[in-house]
């Protein structure tokens, strides 16, 4: 069985959470939403929904299809609903840490999903052991329930608030509880979190959340806008109520949601993604042209930018690699070896558009440089003269302490080489990548409110600073 890192070395896909107030049929719209959130994450999925008096969770490992057939579906009544598809960032890859999670506590009972990376977990756990609470599960987002549980305030939205003001790090974060929903975002506001509506013929507007918009847009819900950085939404039967539950703070958003992560399809941060990624098509060919025949990209996640490239090149844009878009978690492998199976299992090269050309190949990034290796090869074996590589971001340099699966720092490729020997060790005829200063002016930030740390080493929150340090003085003297 090959392990989760096989067909690519991508940063791989973080979490995705949706919420649905009013609505009958509830359970099956977090379904669908969770069904357009898949990208996100693909190693467990689950639903809480409620009736108004009790709490019905259902989750298991796998894909958003697999798990909830019609009969799973039946099970899960009430007009309340929340959803949650995973890939571990912070805890093991098991059953008990899929979500949501739910808990009977001193507040009622409660279901929460989480999408982010608290990054003081490890410290408030400790805390919490140490005063008695028992945790079932290695993931950071059962503190947040502990921690609700332990607060001396009364009501429900009063201890959630003094939960989240003891976090640090990035939390998108939906709540259930009996009668109403509650979500909540950071105040860095590094994950997104949307916030929609859905009309109905019958009865009120039902009240919809997600991480990204492409979810409202297959329940035919309304974007709205964003559930502010360090704001609480309270959705319950006296209607909807927004609170900013903490002080401002400068905002970071993750600029990766833009570059790779989200569907180009969703508007995130206010923003659509699919035209950040043309953008930065389009400075990168003014930044890093080549005298090549074709522009071809590294499908699925280098289409837009390979777009804005050739539109900028005035090269033509060829779909010269096939993705194969149902490569499933296993696969029978020949006994004899294949050179690079893993990557011709995903990709296939069309021959006769590569034969003889030079040809601009274009990705969203390297991590460790062997996919993009193989990848080059591939292109290579199919015919192509020249391979000259350009990627839509700068190097990235460091992990991402906020949610996002990255390497050790000892394993990304641009951390430990110059570009001169990313571009031998890939084996490409020439190599760039997209400038800081483009990829600012690519996601719009003119007030410098995106998080960058992973292609600076600068994270912007103290405490990641001084762990990132510690770390790396451990591992220097090691
Ligand atoms: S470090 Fe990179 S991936 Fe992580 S939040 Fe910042 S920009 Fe996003």
């Amino acid at each position: 069985m090959p392990d989760k890192n096989i067909f690519s070395d991508k940063l791989h896909e973080e979490c995705g959470v949706a919420a649905i107030y009013g609505h009958s049929e509830a359970s099956k719209l977090a379904y669908l939403s969770l069904y357009a959130l898949q990208h996100r994450g693909q190693e467990s999925a689950g639903i809480s929904t409620s009736d108004g008096g009790t709490i019905h969770t259902t989750k298991a490992m796998g894909h958003v299809a697999d798990i909830f057939t019609v009969p799973v579906l039946k099970n899960l009544p009430g007009y309340m609903a929340i959803g949650h598809t995973r890939y571990s960032t912070t805890g093991d890859t098991v059953e008990r840490n899929a979500q949501p999670f739910s808990v009977q506590c001193n507040k009622g009972r409660i279901a929460v999903a989480h999408n982010g990376n608290i990054t003081n977990a490890a410290a408030l756990r400790a805390d919490l052991e140490a005063n008695g609470a028992i945790f079932q599960a290695s993931s950071d987002t059962e503190v947040i329930l502990h921690l609700v549980a332990h607060s001396r305030e009364k009501t429900l939205a009063a201890a959630l608030r003094d939960a989240l003001l003891q976090l640090e790090g990035a939390f998108s974060l939906v709540f259930l509880a009996e009668d109403r929903i509650i979500v909540a975002r950071d105040p860095q506001g590094f994950r997104p979190l949307a916030m929609g509506q859905l009309e109905s013929s019958s009865g009120p507007a039902a009240h919809v959340f997600a991480s990204e918009t492409c979810a409202f847009d297959l329940i035919n819900a309304v974007y709205l806008n964003d559930v502010q950085p360090g704001e609480m939404v309270i959705v319950g039967p006296e209607g909807v109520s927004r609170e900013r539950y903490a002080p401002q703070k400068k905002l970071s958003q993750c600029v990766f949601e833009h570059v790779y992560f989200s569907r180009p399809d969703s508007i995130v941060f206010g923003r659509p993604v699919q035209e950040s990624r043309e953008a930065m098509g389009v400075m990168l060919a003014r930044e890093a042209p080549a005298a090549a025949d074709i522009v071809v990209p590294v499908p699925d996640s280098g289409n837009a930018a390979a777009l804005g490239y050739a539109g900028e090149s005035g090269l033509p844009y060829k779909q010269a690699l096939i993705r194969n878009h149902y490569v499933g978690r296993t696969f029978i492998e020949p006994s004899q070896a294949i050179r690079d199976f893993g990557v011709k299992l995903k990709l296939n090269p069309v021959r006769s558009l590569l034969e003889g050309k030079s040809v601009i190949l274009v990705d969203d990034s390297i991590v460790r440089g062997t996919t993009s290796r193989k990848i080059v090869r591939m292109v290579r074996n199919a015919g192509a003269r020249e391979v000259h590589m350009r990627i839509s971001c700068p190097p990235t340099i460091s992990p991402c302490f906020y949610g996002v699966d990255t390497p050790n720092k000892s394993e990304l490729i641009a951390a430990n080489s110059t570009i001169e020997e990313i571009r031998k060790f890939i084996e490409a005829d020439s190599l760039a990548y997209l400038s800081m200063g483009s990829l600012q002016k690519s996601v719009a930030d003119v007030k410098d409110e995106f998080c960058y740390a992973c292609y600076t080493g600068d994270y912007p929150s103290d405490f990641v600073n001084i762990e990132h340090l510690v770390r790396a003085g451990k591992k220097a003297g090691s």
